[in-house]
Parts: structure tokens; sequence; C-alpha cells
């Protein structure tokens, strides 16, 4: 993604205090138009509150917030171009489905022919049309929220805002409301920012992710970048599953460290932080990324013996005690069976990194 792209929204050092706490320190980070960016985070972590600073609900203790360029800070939030889809739905139960998606048109001053209209089309969008006039305790959970998200979209706003939208609905529905909200997203060209602290909901729908721990932004970047190249323990350690391997620089070379573990294992990990000789840092390795052998290959392999294999459908996981060092997990998915072996409980086994795959973690 080029920074060419128009932006349309730029918080510039945002910090979010509730007297003496700080709820938000210091963020800056710029989201495109027409993306589909996600915070993520933790419980607590600040992503409601920087949502809330966005819609104007909150006012911004320092730092600033821009959108489209404007400052928006003396901007009500009636009057900025941004609506909210809130986890609750929050819709009008004494009114039809068409009257809750027509409301806030009619009170921004449309027409009420006019205003049906427009919610009428809403409707067709998120595929509810035949449901237009039951009232929402007719509906499913899903087709509330869906009714939810047409009443958002239905003034046409810049940026929709979706708070943790999807977590009332049971799993499979959530799966599918995945698909349905970046469809839609692609298909209005509206600039999504999606609130959640799921981080396998985050990895599957976004452009971007701004993932957020303790009030502070830790990393920005596409799903994959976020998972593959981890900037610190934390983002390692949230998004998705991780191995980590506490270890000491010994030396630096053609920007990989190598380091020892334990006794004399020696280990490399790429880094995308100024490494300092002797210094203790964790090398992360992704399950998936692990192999298993019965002898020492090319791939610094550890040597451990099996404790359990658990299979789950698409993949077996495997767990390997270290003869020096923590456990490892280590996974292998049907579709590699071909090539990755599976040892039995008991087996002494060596196991070995793919290439590029260890990476180098300060903190
Ligand atoms: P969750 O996923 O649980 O909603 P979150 O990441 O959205 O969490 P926020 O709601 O942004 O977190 O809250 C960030 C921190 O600010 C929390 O520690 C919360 O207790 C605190 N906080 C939020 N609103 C207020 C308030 N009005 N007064 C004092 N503290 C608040």
């Amino acid at each position: 993604m080029s920074d060419s792209r128009k932006i349309a929204i730029d918080v510039r050092g945002a910090v979010k205090r509730y007297g003496d706490f700080t709820a938000l320190n210091t963020v800056s980070l710029s989201i495109y138009d027409n993306e589909f960016f996600t915070l993520l985070g933790p419980s607590g972590c600040g992503k409601t509150t920087l949502l809330r600073m966005i819609a104007g609900f909150e006012e911004v203790t320092e730092g600033a917030i821009f959108l489209f360029g404007d400052e928006i800070a003396d901007l009500p939030p009636n009057k900025r171009p941004v609506n909210t889809v809130f986890q609750n739905y929050a819709l009008f139960p004494q009114m039809t489905v068409l009257d809750n998606v027509a409301f806030g048109l009619e009170m921004r001053g449309q027409s009420r022919p006019e205003s049906r209209r427009a919610a009428g089309e809403m409707l067709e969008l998120v595929q509810l049309s035949d449901f237009a006039s039951r009232r929402p305790a007719q509906l499913s959970g899903g087709q509330q929220q869906r009714v939810a998200l047409a009443r958002a979209l239905a003034p046409k706003p810049k940026v929709l805002l979706l708070d943790e939208p999807l977590s009332a609905l049971d799993l499979k529905l959530r799966k599918a409301m995945q698909m349905e909200l970046k469809h839609l997203q692609r298909e209005t060209g509206i600039t999504f920012i999606f609130v959640t602290h799921d981080q396998e909901e985050a990895l599957t729908m976004s452009d971007r992710i701004a993932v957020m721990s303790a009030g502070a932004l830790q990393q920005l970047g596409a799903a994959r970048d976020i998972y593959e190249r981890p900037h610190n323990m934390f983002v390692a350690d949230f998004i998705g599953e991780t191995n980590l391997l506490e270890v000491t620089v010994r030396e630096v070379r053609d920007g990989r460290a190598i380091c020892s573990l334990g006794g004399g294992h020696i280990l490399s990990g790429k880094s995308d932080q100024e490494v300092r000789i002797g210094a203790r840092v964790h090398i992360s390795v992704r399950p998936e990324r692990l192999f298993m052998s019965d002898a020492p290959t090319d791939a610094e392999g550890l040597r451990g013996r099996v404790r359990e294999n658990i299979f789950a459908g698409t993949d077996i996981t495997t767990l390997v005690d270290l003869d020096e060092g923590p456990n490892l997990v280590v996974r292998t998915s049907n579709s590699d069976r071909g090539n990755k072996r599976i040892f039995e409980p008991g087996s002494a086994v060596y196991v070995n990194m793919e290439q590029e795959a260890a990476r180098l973690l300060m903190d």
C-alpha cells in the first residue's frame, strides 16, 4: 500500500487521560481512505477509547485527530462524516426494520418518503428486504446485526466505526458475517475501522491492523506482515501462536544475530532493530515453521523428545521436550504430511527451523 493514497483519518500524538489514568498514550497512526482497518488488542488496551475519540464521543486530552485533512476537535459527533455500529446493535424495539434504518436519515432532515426509499436500498445491500416490516425482536442475532449495519451505512458516512460488532454472535454466524462485512466494505468503498480483541478475526478481515496494548500502539501493518514479522514479544505472542526461546547474542553477521541457547546450541534470527552483542533476547518461531527429523539437518536443529501428538482435523500439533531449553510446539498441517514427518511419543528427534522462520525480539 503506497503512501500516495488518500488519508481518511490521521491520529497525531493522541492522548486520553481519565483523571490520573492514561487510557491512550501518544498514539499516532494514519488510516487510508477505502481501507478495512482494524484496532486489535486485549481488553482495556484503549481501542474503544480511540474509536470514541474519532466518533466525537470522547474529547482528545492531547494531540489531534484529522478527518480528510481537517482537525475535528470542535466538530460534534453528528457533524462528522462518521457513523458507528455498536456491539449491542442499539435498535429501536418498537420500530420496524425499515423504520429503524430510515430513522437516522429523517433525523438528518431527509423527507420521510426519501428516507424510506434509501432505507429500502440499504436493506437490499444487507439482504434483508424481506424482513422490512418485522420488528427487531422477530429477527435472529445475525439479522439484527445486519439491520444495525444498514442503519449505520444509510447516511453514506465516509468512515464506518465498528466496535466489536460480531462478538454477540455464535462462531459460525460470526465467520459468515466476517465475510459479509469484508464484502460490504469493498462494495461501498467506505473506510471501515473495526475494533476487536480477536486476533484471528483481525487477520482474516483487515487490510491493515494496529496492534495495541496498555494504551500504546505496538505495531501497524498488513496482517501478513504482523504475523510474519512481529516487532516485539507482545505482538509475537498476541498474534497467533509462537515458540519463544531465550538466547544470548554472540555475533551479528549479514543482518542476522547468531545466538546461543543454553549449553551450546547455536541459533540465528533476523531482527528489524539493532542488536547488541551479549544481550539476552528472544527468538520467536511459529509452530508451522518447525519440522522434525531423526538426524541433524542443515537447519539449526534442537534435540528433544516427542511428548505428545494432538490431532485436530486439518493439522497435528506435536509437543517436544527439548534436551536444553523449553518445550516447543510443532504444527504439521495435513497438506505438509508428504514432506514433514510425524514421530511417535517418546521418539528422540531434532526440531529444525525453516529458512527465515526465526525472528529476534528485544522485549
Ligand atoms: P474492551 O475490549 O474491554 O472494550 P478496550 O481496549 O476497548 O477494551 P477501552 O474501553 O478503550 O478499552 O478502555 C481503556 C482503558 O480506559 C480501560 O482501562 C478502561 O477502564 C479505561 N476507561 C475507559 N473509559 C473510562 C472512563 N470513562 N473513566 C475512567 N477510565 C476509563
